[in-house]
């Protein structure tokens, strides 16, 4: 590798665990000490498939489960030609949720297995820190309502949170969990010294592949 890449670093957990609200005060601090930073969300509803993800989210139109699992794997593919390009130039991905909130998800549905499940998403660009925000459905709750998008209600929500801890139990992820109650200042010190640490570790590292 000519340069030093940049880092992967993903925002895992539940609905309201504050992971839009980290990954902007991550960007921003980056960007403060100069670093190259960009962010990245899935789904990325602007694509053809992500369209088709939102409509679906949105409950303006239904879709079968397996092929709505599908769907969301192929938008995180899509995205791995530019994902690829911008850590090889050295720059920094901040991820608002991946695979595993693709596994999580549908894996919290009746009949489906987390082996399954992860199937599709086997080979995509491993994050170098998995930042899991973990929060309780009780505290959650107090951040306000639900929305009106589809699993927004809270006996789903727990169902993925005991996936997501399933998936945490793996050890070939980098996971780190980070205590989502506190003060969004004291979280985003946490995730930031997490963060920076990943990105000196990973600079000299080729990209993995996830679950291979
Ligand atoms: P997510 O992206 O995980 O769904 P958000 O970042 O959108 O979560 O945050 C959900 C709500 O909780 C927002 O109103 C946000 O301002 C608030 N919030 C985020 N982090 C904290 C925190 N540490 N303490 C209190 N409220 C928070």
């Amino acid at each position: 590798m000519a340069c030093k890449r940049g880092a992967l670093i993903v925002l895992e957990g539940v609905d309201r665990a504050g992971k839009t609200t980290q990954c902007t005060k991550l960007v921003e601090s980056f960007r403060e000490v100069g670093r190259e930073v960009h962010l990245l969300r899935f789904p990325d509803r602007t694509t053809t498939i992500g369209k088709l993800i939102s409509s679906y989210l949105e409950n303006k139109s239904d879709l079968e489960d397996h092929t709505v699992h599908l769907l969301f794997s192929a938008n995180r593919w899509e995205l791995v030609p530019l994902m690829k390009k911008k850590l090889e130039e050295g720059t920094t991905l901040i991820i608002d949720r991946y695979a595993f909130s693709g596994v999580a998800f549908t894996s919290a549905k009746p009949d489906f297995s987390i082996e399954w499940c992860k199937a599709p998403d086997v080979g995509l660009p491993k994050p170098d820190l998995v930042l899991y925000l973990q929060l309780s459905p009780a505290a959650a709750a107090q951040r306000g309502e639900f929305g009106t998008e589809r699993y927004e209600t809270s006996s789903f929500q727990q169902r993925v949170q005991g996936r997501f801890e399933q998936l945490m139990d793996e050890n070939s992820v980098n996971w780190q969990v980070v205590d989502a109650s506190q003060s969004i200042d004291e979280v985003h010190g946490n995730i930031k010294r997490l963060s920076l640490s990943a990105l000196t570790a990973a600079e000299h590292q080729p990209i993995a592949e996830l679950w291979r």
